[in-house]
């Protein structure tokens, strides 16, 4: 069985000189939080849906962000017994007071630091990317 594919963006911000990261709540089944991302339509790149994505459901667009091609990774689960891979590239939204729009996927977001944005993913694959999104997001400062 092919894996389902989906794309997104893992988005930091400088606050006070802290890195907090954005996870949003999702308004369907358990509630659980997450990096915006969603499914690659036919067609579509990775990269694509990855930005599509964001758009629809954090409003940010890619001039809000600065992006590293060559810092992804890819989070490989099973949803209803079927393999998905989630490919996250790591973004920078540069201007840090510039406001989520959230659409009707999700009802709540969060700045996190890397401890509470691990404690709220809850999955150990996340909080490893998170953690190494972290030290990338650190040299960055
Ligand atoms: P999502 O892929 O976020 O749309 O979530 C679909 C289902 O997979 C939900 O039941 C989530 O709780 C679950 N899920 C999301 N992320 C992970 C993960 N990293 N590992 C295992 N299950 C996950």
């Amino acid at each position: 069985m092919s894996p389902t594919r989906a794309a997104g963006l893992v988005i930091f911000r400088h606050s006070n000189q802290l890195i907090q990261f954005l996870l949003l709540q999702t308004s369907y089944g358990e509630h659980h939080w997450t990096p915006p991302k969603g499914h690659v339509d036919p067609g579509e790149s990775d990269w694509d849906t990855a930005l599509r994505e964001t758009q629809e459901e954090a409003g940010f667009t890619q001039k809000d962000l600065e992006i590293d091609k060559n810092i992804k990774k890819t989070l490989s689960y099973e949803v209803n017994g079927k393999p998905k891979d989630v490919i996250y590239w790591l973004a920078k939204l540069i201007n840090p007071e510039t406001p989520v729009k959230l659409s009707d996927e999700h009802q709540d977001f969060k700045w996190l630091p890397l401890q509470e944005a691990q404690e709220l993913s809850g999955y150990d694959d996340m909080k490893i990317m998170l953690s190494e999104f972290f030290d990338v997001a650190s040299k960055d400062i």
